[in-house]
């Protein structure tokens, strides 16, 4: 089957889509495994252009259609233009989807939704639609017909990660990608043990309850192999970036990796580390594999926000522990945060200005923030006090929270937003000073091959 694969993504990180993602990864290759002839295009918003030009050369029969949360309204539009355009099966997956199936379900002409994990659902699904006779109903896809809604009971999860294919990295340009910046991106397991009140993971791990364990890790071995065989494709690869945030946190899955990498791989290491678990024992460990960049989610510089809305259980005094450790390892830092969380005030936004100044990452990341649907404080309390903002996700691209509080309007989080994006130096949008104050930095850093 020619199937067209929309990613509808935001562009982050002035990044183009479309834009590595391992699970998506994943389920492709599963899929050309099995014969279907692929074509992926990214749309951060809807691009009539692009979707024509897909259409003629990739002559679909099936259109499956990844959807972010805060690109819904892409995804609609670009759904309905290829509603009035051609007659095409619309298959809905994905974060989106996931959390909301009834809502991806009501889309333009999407008539199933492959919820979870895509590798036992979708690939499943699009078998039995090869077979006009066998039934279509597959655990973990909804679907919408004259009949009204099937809902079938999600599968068990996969258990042995390793038993899963290399995910596809070429359609996604992977070539280019390493060309421009050399960071190898991979991801170690699946599942979270941790329960941040922003994100889809609670929700995602309840949906599977009774379905298996939740947080499943990849053997360091399978991992170094992957690792490897980008490498060998690609000379451009200068230094790898794990994805999950839950890596470092299992100590006896992380001895065997680290050692592992360092015998098999040694580039220098990117890496989530949450700052409740930066010991100086893991800290040495992962300097034995050659890290060399931590990605740190402080989230806000207010406790309160932390852990009262988001149950972070994060103190102020560990993010600046962690901070102090990781420079005297050094350890490149990266404080990733959002403002216009629930309860966000001009006094909270000092505070984490405050914060930010006293931890001197070497980058920062923030971000307004964006209930993302399913989730614990999208539900309570941004629902429950009627601040979800009417406009949706365009105020996220917009550089305004999803939600609007009356006593923190979004132009003040937006300001200050942007304040810190021209006080520290941030992989978004810097101001063109600072890039030609880092210009030095840079060429150095290419001349040392980093
Ligand atoms: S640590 Fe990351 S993945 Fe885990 S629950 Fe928190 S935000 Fe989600």
């Amino acid at each position: 089957m020619r199937i067209l694969i929309l990613q509808v993504a935001p562009q982050t990180r002035g990044r183009p889509i479309p834009r590595f993602d391992p699970r998506l990864g994943t389920l492709l290759t599963l899929l050309a495994e099995r014969g279907h002839e692929l074509h992926l295009i990214g749309l951060s918003r809807f691009d009539e252009g692009r979707v024509k030009a897909a259409l003629t050369r990739c002559l679909p029969q099936l259109v499956f259609a990844d959807i972010s949360p805060v690109c819904v309204g892409a995804a609609r539009r670009a759904l309905e233009f290829l509603g009035t355009r051609e007659f095409l099966p619309i298959v809905a997956g994905g974060a989106f989807p996931t959390v909301a199936p009834a809502e991806a379900l009501s889309l333009p002409g999407v008539a199933a939704v492959a919820i979870g994990e895509p590798d036992a659902t979708l690939v499943t699904y699009l078998e039995r639609l090869k077979d006009p006779v066998a039934p279509t109903a597959v655990r973990g896809v909804w679907l919408r017909d004259e009949q009204g809604l099937t809902r079938p009971q999600l599968p068990g999860l996969v258990e042995d990660l390793d038993s899963l294919p290399f995910a596809e990295r070429d359609l996604f340009g992977y070539a280019e990608w390493l060309a421009r910046c050399g960071e190898l991106e991979i991801a170690v397991g699946r599942g979270c043990p941790q329960h941040c009140g922003y994100c889809s993971n609670d929700a995602e791990r309840m949906m599977y309850e009774g379905r298996g364990v939740w947080v499943r890790r990849r053997s360091p071995g399978n991992v170094l192999d992957e690792i490897t065989v980008v490498r060998r494709r690609h000379a451009t690869v200068r230094s790898v970036r794990i994805l999950d945030h839950a890596f470092a946190l299992d100590d006896s899955w992380l001895v065997g990796f680290c050692e592992a990498y360092a015998r098999r791989c040694g580039l220098p290491l990117r890496c989530h580390l949450r700052a409740n678990a930066v010991t100086s024992t893991r800290l040495t460990l992962l300097r034995s594999a050659n890290l060399a960049d931590a990605d740190v989610e402080i989230i806000s510089g207010s406790d309160f926000i932390r852990n009262e809305i988001f149950a972070m259980d994060l103190s102020n005094a560990q993010i600046v522990a962690a901070f102090g450790e990781l420079h005297r390892a050094g350890v490149r830092t990266r404080a990733v945060l959002y403002l216009g969380s629930p309860y966000e005030s001009e006094a909270s936004m000092e505070d984490t200005l405050h914060l930010l100044r006293a931890l001197r990452p070497a980058r920062v990341d923030v971000r307004p923030y964006f209930p993302f649907p399913g989730t614990r404080a999208a539900a309570e309390p941004c629902g429950s006090n009627g601040w979800l903002s009417p406009r949706g996700e365009e105020e996220y691209h917009a550089d305004r929270p999803g939600i609007e509080m009356p006593a923190c309007r979004p132009p003040l989080v937006t300001a200050c937003i942007r304040r810190i994006r021209a006080e520290f130096a941030t992989t978004v949008s810097s101001p063109w000073w600072r890039r030609l104050r880092q210009a030095p930095q840079h060429l150095l850093k290419l001349m040392r091959g980093r």
